[in-house]
């Protein structure tokens, strides 16, 4: 009789503590803002190492965990739930050099050398249609396209910094954003010192108030600065605790220009001048010499490769892999919509290793787990923010994307790397977050009036149409 109680007893207590285990799993799971789901998840912390139906916890705009997605939604309750089929799940892409509002200029002038596309063109078109709603729309319409592609960072260079900072503040994307510093009539300056000025307004005006706008200087290049400007500007940017974005050893046009003016060439000039000591993005280096490379690497400075723009206008091959060898962190870049001509960092990929391959005649050169580095981690690297993103990794800000599998050129899958690189396209991503925050759900952008935008830049487009008709 005494047993039989004991045993009723036990069982008692035992259901009772496990009723209360439930109870309190089921309530005391800790609200989050948002899980992103996915049957992979790459965290690029390791290429190799994929997690299976995993899945990212974000709260407050920060990555607070990362594991199988049935376990995250086992210690957390999000408000919103991001489901994982057909999802890859991977950081956002990082935009390493572009030109932003120049999607306006999209087509305008092809198939021209950079040096007669900049000067014939461009430079022109740029004083006499560039103002600050040109800059807005044109801006709006580069980050409708980088949001709809699984871009989450960009690094610009353009005129009116500040109109773009405020496009970029209201959609919601990341952007180290140059004030372009160039010796000539621009649409925002007068000359160097003229953009410096206004330069130094924009950065003392946007520094520190938030992760996402980041802003910095842009020198041109050495062709449109003299050393002393260049020096000014460096010393600038260490004055205010900012990096610098530069075209650097972009074409063989610009070594010769060193040559010619200086009897050096270009990366060797930079370096007489002490212009790299400094934070440094260099856009393009495509002809810097081995010695050149050298010093690069000895001054961290982060390399930016644009094989598109660079196919396009015929610059050159950038020595990828001997940078790399070297030591110095390579990006991937776009370059401006006007000599590219679109900002799919999906193609950027593809054609940086298929360059570098068919260029050394070697299929190993540049393989998938690289490149899909230079567009995430080591992209964050080479701009200067791998403390903040790159990888999904807890403590970092949440910017990462889902990309769907569903479309037929995902069927089959061995190998997800491989997939990213070599066949997804900007119309397979799914959902974008930047900071936490939603940009873009099921294919649907979210932060910008796109119809609104589709109008105006098509009025623009016209008016800019109108007026070259007129000159024919
Ligand atoms: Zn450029």
């Amino acid at each position: 009789m005494l047993r039989q109680l004991l045993v009723i007893l036990v069982f008692l207590s035992y259901t009772q503590s496990a009723f209360a285990l439930s109870h309190l799993s089921s309530e005391d799971r800790k609200i989050i803002d948002l899980i992103v789901e996915g049957e992979h998840v790459v965290s690029m912390e390791d290429t190799k190492e994929i997690l299976r139906e995993g899945a990212v916890a974000v709260d407050k705009g920060v990555i607070i965990a990362l594991g199988k997605a049935d376990d995250l939604k086992e210690r957390y309750r999000a408000k919103i739930v991001l489901g994982g089929k057909n999802r890859i799940v991977m950081p956002g892409l990082i935009n390493g050099h572009s030109h932003a509002a120049m999607t306006l200029f999209r087509g305008i002038a092809d198939d021209h050398s950079l040096f007669e596309w900049l000067n014939r063109y461009i430079f022109p078109a740029e004083v006499e249609y560039v103002n600050r709603e040109f800059v807005q729309v044109g801006t709006e319409l580069a980050c409708w396209e980088m949001i709809r592609g699984g871009t989450t960072t960009f690094v610009d260079m353009y005129y009116f910094p500040d109109v773009i900072a405020e496009v970029v503040e209201s959609c919601g994307l990341r952007a180290l954003i140059s004030a372009t510093v160039i010796d000539q009539p621009s649409p925002d300056a007068r000359n160097a010192k003229d953009s410096l000025k206004k330069g130094k307004s924009f950065v003392t005006k946007w520094k520190d108030r938030n992760s996402r706008i980041i802003p910095i200087l842009g020198p041109h290049s050495n062709y449109t600065l003299d050393l002393k400007q260049l020096i000014d500007t460096r010393r600038l940017a260490n004055q205010l605790g900012i990096g610098l974005s530069i075209h650097l050893a972009e074409s063989k046009y610009e070594n010769q220009y060193a040559r010619d003016n200086y009897k050096n060439t270009s990366v060797n000039i930079f370096e007489s001048i002490g212009f790299f000591e400094g934070r440094t993005i260099a856009a393009h280096v495509v002809w810097p010499s081995d010695e050149e490379i050298e010093i690069l690497a000895k001054r961290a400075v982060g390399a930016i490769y644009n094989p598109t723009s660079n196919m396009k206008t015929a610059a050159g091959i950038a020595p990828i892999s001997k940078m790399i060898e070297a030591g110095i962190k390579v990006g991937l870049g776009t370059d401006g919509a006007a000599s590219n001509n679109d900002l799919d960092m999906w193609e950027e990929m593809r054609l940086a290793t298929l360059l570098q391959k068919i260029n050394k005649m070697d299929p190993e050169a540049l393989p998938a787990s690289k490149v899909i580095s230079m567009a995430t981690r080591e992209g964050s690297e080479a701009i200067g923010i791998s403390s903040i993103v790159g990888t999904l990794e807890v403590g970092k800000r949440a910017d990462l994307i889902q990309v769907s599998t569903e479309d037929v050129h995902h069927i089959p899958t061995y190998d997800v790397i491989s997939h990213l690189v070599y066949v997804t396209d900007e119309q397979d991503v799914e959902s974008v977050i930047v900071d936490g925050k939603i940009l873009m759900k099921d294919k649907n952008i979210l932060t910008i009036n796109t119809e609104k935008v589709r109008k105006r830049a098509s009025e623009i487009a016209s008016s800019i149409n109108q007026s070259l008709k007129g000159r024919r």
